[in-house]
């Protein structure tokens, strides 16, 4: 863990460290103003850690693209706000221990927000998506990640079915290898390195598995 959060700052992002998901909250408190335009990705682990409720309370301009009742045209409004966001809160799919941050969408509404646009973003990582090398990364999310997001947005693809993506059968283990769903959530890839905006990507580690 050391190790890895002194590669996150080499890497000019801002790592912190915290045990337990309810910590979460009380850390993001210090690092967000009440009043502040703030969005969030879809994220398993930001509902698990209470910061989608925190987003909710009303303490905050939330643009949130999951109320009910909007339009696909309301919510592609949402996600053109959010590049003027203060701050935007996702997960990831992966970090390396060399200091990388792997994500993977289907829309890339989230990828584009985490590398352009809001003046911070705050990703909530639990231990379970630590890896060892970028390769380690592509493969978690064809073994983890897109499985078991497709079975929670129930998506009509391969890996929904099986546990695992079809890239992995057919002998192509290749980043971008996968299937020809219309379901597909595997298509757009981002790795984050070396970061020209100092601290602008902030990291919670929780020392718990959150997520997929
Ligand atoms: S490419 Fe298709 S089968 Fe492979 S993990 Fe992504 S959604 Fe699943």
């Amino acid at each position: 863990m050391k190790n890895l959060m002194e590669n996150l700052i080499k890497n000019n992002m801002e790592p912190y460290f915290v045990e337990k998901a309810e910590d979460v909250v009380p850390l993001v408190k210090t690092l967000i103003k009440e009043g502040e335009t703030v969005s969030a990705g879809g994220s398993l682990t930001l509902k698990q850690t209470g910061i989608t409720e925190l987003l909710k309370s009303g303490k905050y301009n939330f643009l949130d693209r999951s109320k009910d009742g909007l339009t696909q045209d309301d919510i592609r409004e949402i996600y053109i706000k959010t590049f003027g966001a203060d701050t935007y809160f996702a997960s990831a799919n992966a970090i390396t221990k060399n200091g990388e941050i792997y994500n993977v969408d289907g829309n890339a509404n989230r990828v584009s927000a985490i590398i352009f646009g809001p003046k911070q973003v705050i990703l909530v990582v639990g231990v379970n998506k630590i890896v060892d090398t970028l390769d380690d990364a592509i493969k978690r999310v064809k073994e983890i990640s897109a499985p078991c997001n497709t079975k929670r947005l129930s998506c009509d693809t391969y890996c929904n079915k099986t546990g695992h993506c079809i890239s992995l059968d057919n002998g192509g283990e290749k980043m971008t290898d996968g299937c020809e769903s219309d379901g597909r959530i595997c298509c757009s890839y981002t790795v984050l390195a070396h970061q020209r905006a100092k601290k602008r990507i902030k990291i919670i580690l929780v020392n718990e598995e959150l997520g997929f």
